[in-house]
């Protein structure tokens, strides 16, 4: 999301005559926008603000400007701690930043932006146009969310769930394919919770399945209760929605569920990733494990093993819990460091294994590969399986924005490698 929301700067900012610069001592402005998820986030954001100071020794000091989630987290803090930073926007205020700016550069006065006004951002990025042009296209549909895991600042620094208007949306996604997208990624905090007026987002997903030039459609990201009937229908039919669904299960112990509030036990679970699998049983899952949250005992870290080995996620994200403030989690005990690393290790050689054995198995296989870019030394192509695994092969330029087929010849952990077949310009529609 952080990626959309900066690129949707760019899009305003432009407007008061920004532009980019791959020079970084040529910059006038510097805007770093953050995320509070990572460990450490607001740590790293005070180093970043050193080296930028270090760059601008001996020039004019750039107007710095901090935006996202650490800004709406720390606002007045960061202005106090850190003087070189001249304002901070927070990620449901930066409609506003171009006035900011202005006023700033009149005024000289810091000044934090941090409100939740999420409708008028949107209302307001409506009438700028997503310029993204990239094949692959993220598009915000909701944001926020009210679920409050004890372990998430989420609805601490984007607010309570927002579902944008269905219009809207439709409207931004024809954009986007007018400029060349051929694969659309809705994106929320809460992308399965969407609910505008009557719509939902298998609604959403129905109607941008009707944009011809459209080829593939993703969403993230999910929470297990929000999978409903409406939505898992829409794996039965759908060519164009892709079969890989990243559906956060954080732990397999429904004791330490219960205590990270996520609101579903495993059981609930499994009987969603059955009622999928039952409709098409292409799909397959990723996942989002939190290791060594407080409380979890080895017989917690063995059920999440299990179900590990039970569901075999693929393309899967682990981390060792690390405190946010002013969560509930903040101040619980801490798990021993060395048993989270060890039980992070286990975790992630498992989750590799699986993705070795996805991915070999891919080997001999002609697979549907989207077609994004040329790889930086031009000299191969890039692009995406359906699962979302990179895959590199011997295609040009004119391949760009089109579903090809590629043989697998080899493979790796994170990459397939393979030859092109033929252009098939099957109707996907
Ligand atoms: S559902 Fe997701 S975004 Fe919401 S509080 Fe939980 S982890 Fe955070």
């Amino acid at each position: 999301m952080n990626e959309y929301d900066s690129n949707r700067i760019f899009d305003t900012v432009k407007k008061i005559g920004f532009e980019k610069t791959h020079i970084y001592e040529n910059a006038d402005c510097y805007l770093l926008n953050t995320c509070h998820i990572r460990d450490k986030a607001k740590e790293k954001v005070y180093h970043e603000i050193g080296r930028v100071k270090k760059k601008f020794r001996f020039k004019t000091k750039p107007l710095v400007i901090i935006a996202g989630c650490v800004a709406q987290a720390e606002n007045q803090e960061m202005l106090k701690r850190e003087p070189y930073i001249d304002f901070v926007i927070g990620p449901q205020s930066y409609h506003k930043i171009n006035s900011t700016i202005l006023n700033y550069i009149e005024q000289k006065k810091k000044m934090e932006e941090t409100e939740f006004d999420v409708v008028s951002k949107f209302e307001y990025l409506s009438k700028i146009k997503n310029n993204s042009g990239k094949v692959s296209s993220f598009l915000t549909i909701q944001e926020g969310c009210d679920k409050f895991c004890h372990f998430c600042v989420v609805p601490y620094t984007r607010g309570p769930e927002y579902s944008r208007p269905y219009d809207q949306i439709i409207d931004e996604a024809k954009y986007l394919v007018n400029n060349g997208a051929k694969e659309i990624i809705l994106l929320g905090q809460n992308v399965n919770a969407y609910n505008y007026k009557d719509y939902k987002l298998s609604n959403l997903i129905l109607e941008i399945e009707k944009l011809t030039e459209v080829k593939r459609i993703r969403y993230t990201t999910s929470h297990p209760n929000d999978m409903s009937s409406d939505l898992i229908e829409v794996y039965r039919h759908s060519k164009k929605l892709m079969p890989l669904i990243h559906l956060p299960v954080q732990s397999g112990s429904d004791k330490i569920l219960k205590s990270m509030n996520r609101k579903h036990t495993i059981s609930e679970y499994l009987k969603t990733f059955e009622k999928l699998k039952e409709i098409n049983s292409k799909i397959e899952f990723s996942s989002d494990f939190i290791i060594g949250y407080p409380g979890e005992d080895d017989q917690d870290f063995k059920d999440t093993l299990n179900l590990i080995k039970k569901l075999n996620f693929i393309n899967s994200y682990s981390f060792i819990f690390s405190p946010r403030p002013g969560t509930i989690a903040e101040n619980l005990e801490l798990v021993d460091k060395k048993i989270s690393k060890d039980r992070l290790e286990k975790i992630q050689s498992l989750l590799s294994e699986n993705q070795v054995r996805n991915n070999k198995f891919l080997e001999n296989q002609t697979i549907d590969v989207l077609v994004e870019n040329l790889t930086d030394d031009k000299s191969k192509a890039f692009g995406r399986s359906e699962y979302m695994t990179p895959v590199i092969f011997n295609g040009k330029k004119n391949d760009i924005g089109k579903i090809v087929q590629v043989k697998i010849r080899e493979s790796n952990r994170s990459t397939l490698f393979g030859e092109l077949m033929n252009i098939s310009n099957k109707k996907v529609a």
